[in-house]
């Protein structure tokens, strides 16, 4: 929690202010018993009119002038908490982005979505709280005790002795709270991940007819949720009460106690009643107080969840000082030797990987499903680490390049085709970043999108809804791979992405694109025999090594896991 009061800094004058008027506020409050006091023991028992009326007024005037201050206080802690609030968020998502794939599988996007909003509320809420009783909490405490004292020395036991039994009830639920505020956030994440579970699912739950269970295991969240609560809440509606029942108490000692007093000559009724008022503001700003440490808890909870995601360090980082590959060397890509495993599997994805793609070359890797290819490709922009050997980009190690030079040699179509809300011509754009739509036209063509986006509505101009949902499998495969084309980089990776498309197009869009990659690397993925025979080399992937590499010819003739798959594919005539 004391780490992210750095980010209130910007605010220190703000925070000043409100610690300003807080006092200012303090001292009237504790001004106006006194004057009360005066006005039964002077004006009152003198029957002095004009004594009334003054002092009176001057009680109307700290009172007010005590609104104000409390008016401003909100205002500037409500105005330097949210700016707080904004500040973390900001930097959460700053931090998020720079994650690599490694840390989201860690942390988990759903927890990542509630740490950045509604821990955040968490924290900006107690300091709201915290500006405002930081300073006021201790005045109103000592200076009570010491008016109260100074009105009756004789009254001041009863306070000694409710404070204890205040604390100790605000001790006990402080540290019975704190457990349950953990685990409310935790649950909070949980209906988090269900719902969006629940929401980007909906096709196939629906289709399997599970709606029914999705609104089970949801009402299980909320459940979990809500039992939490409620036992929150019953913790609270115990406390209220009990300390209503403390200060009640209170008075009523008082002023039993008082009135003897006043009998017996030793005290008067206007000091009786000052004495009522401040023991009344000492109680409640312990009362106050103890929100706070009440609220605490709930708030370290949620600073220890932001701290967490603050404190993650990416795995993958630019170097000290990254190199820049020579100007002539453009396009060349080398495996060697890599081994690589995911996070937490026990046989690595990619075993003693080497090979090398050339620049005016296409290389095509095939393989089973999980044997490892999709992991190739992603180790080349530098989404996850090598474990051992290296991952070589225009001769140099990626981990020595930086990541934006390293990208921006780079045009990925990925095996599962992303698409933003905008329109067609905004998302093959945002391969140059939008500043290349001359360009966009010619890529389409390439990609063979040209018929279906003339047959929209709007033509390039036409919306895509968010995810991509109103553009089919095929078509969102080719939008892709134009965004890709009109990057025109130095090494194309097509990551299963011809898979959606009908031979035809396959067989046309390769076409096309062996004219427009002309001297680029291309590196494509594919399931199909017919999408990788033509290439200048195609590696075979099994069980993430590589079983075979060579054109098709050769492969067919030594290759067995090659042959293999082809027999499985193609008729002899066309093996031929
Ligand atoms: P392919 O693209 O050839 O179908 P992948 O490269 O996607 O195969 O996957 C290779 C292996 O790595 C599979 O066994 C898969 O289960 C595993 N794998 C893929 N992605 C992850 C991930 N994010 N975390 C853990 N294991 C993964
Ligand atoms: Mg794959």
């Amino acid at each position: 929690m004391l780490r992210l009061f750095k980010y209130l800094k910007p605010y220190t004058i703000p925070v000043l202010a409100v610690f300003a008027v807080v006092f200012l506020q303090c001292m009237a409050d504790l001004y106006l018993p006194t004057l009360m006091s005066d006005i039964v023991n002077k004006g009152i028992t003198n029957g002095d009119i004009n004594f009334i009326l003054q002092t009176g007024l001057s009680m109307l005037f700290v009172a007010l002038g005590g609104s104000v201050c409390a008016i401003a206080a909100s205002y500037l802690s409500s105005h330097a908490a949210m700016g707080m609030g904004a500040l973390i968020r900001d930097d959460i998502f700053e931090h998020v982005s720079e994650f690599s794939l490694n840390e989201f599988d860690k942390i988990g996007t759903p927890s990542l979505v509630t740490r950045s909003t509604n821990d955040v509320t968490q924290v900006q809420m107690v300091v709201i709280l915290m500006l405002r009783m930081m300073i006021s909490a201790p005045i109103m405490m000592i200076g009570g005790i010491i008016m109260a004292v100074s009105k009756d020395r004789g009254l001041s036991w009863v306070i000694v002795a409710v404070i204890p039994a205040l604390v100790a009830v605000i001790v006990t639920v402080a540290v019975r709270g704190f457990p349950l505020f953990r685990s409310i956030q935790k649950k909070i994440d949980k209906i988090n991940l269900v719902l969006r579970e629940g929401l980007t699912g909906i096709r196939v739950i629906r289709a399997f007819n599970r709606v029914d269970d999705e609104k089970r295991r949801f009402e299980e969240a909320n459940l979990d949720l809500t039992t939490v609560q409620i036992k929150v809440n019953r913790m609270f509606a115990v406390l209220i009460p009990v300390m209503m029942f403390i200060m009640n108490f209170t008075t009523i000692a008082i002023i039993w106690f008082g009135s003897i007093r006043v009998d017996r000559g030793t005290s008067n009724v206007g000091n009786m009643m000052a004495f009522l008022q401040y023991a009344m503001q000492i109680l409640f700003s312990l009362l106050m107080a103890s929100m706070m440490f009440i609220m605490l808890p709930r708030a370290q909870a949620s600073a220890l969840r932001i701290n967490e995601v603050l404190d993650t360090v990416p795995e993958i980082r630019d170097p000290a000082a990254p190199r820049r590959p020579d100007e002539g060397k453009k396009g060349y890509v080398e495996f060697r030797d890599v081994t690589f495993h995911y996070h937490g599997a026990e046989v690595p994805a990619l075993n003693g990987v080497t090979f090398s793609a050339l620049p005016g070359e296409v290389t095509a890797i095939i393989g089973s499903t999980g044997s490892g290819k999709s992991t190739l490709i992603s180790l080349i922009p530098r989404f996850y680490d090598a474990d051992s050997g290296s991952v070589l980009v225009d001769g140099i190690d990626v981990r020595e390049m930086a990541q934006d030079e390293l990208r921006s040699r780079i045009g990925l179509v990925p095996q599962k085709a992303v698409l933003f809300s905008g329109t067609v011509a905004s998302n093959v754009g945002y391969g140059c970043g939008g500043s290349c739509q001359d360009d966009v036209a010619e890529a389409a063509e390439t990609a063979q999108a040209v018929e279906f986006i003339s047959a929209m509505k709007d033509g390039y101009d036409s919306t895509i809804a968010q995810g991509g949902t109103n553009v089919s499998g095929g078509q969102k495969q080719r939008l892709s791979i134009a965004r890709a084309l009109v990057r025109k980089p130095e090494i194309y990776l097509f990551d299963d992405s011809f898979s959606a498309l009908d031979f035809k197009t396959d067989a046309k869009l390769r076409a096309a694109l062996r004219a427009k990659t002309g001297d680029s690397t291309v590196i494509i993925v594919g399931q199909r025999v017919a999408t990788v025979m033509d290439a200048d080399r195609i590696i075979v992937l099994d069980e993430g090594k590589i079983a075979g590499m060579g054109t098709h010819r050769e492969l067919y003739a030594s290759c067995e896991v090659y042959k293999e798959i082809v027999a499985s594919q193609l008729s002899e005539e066309e093996i031929a």
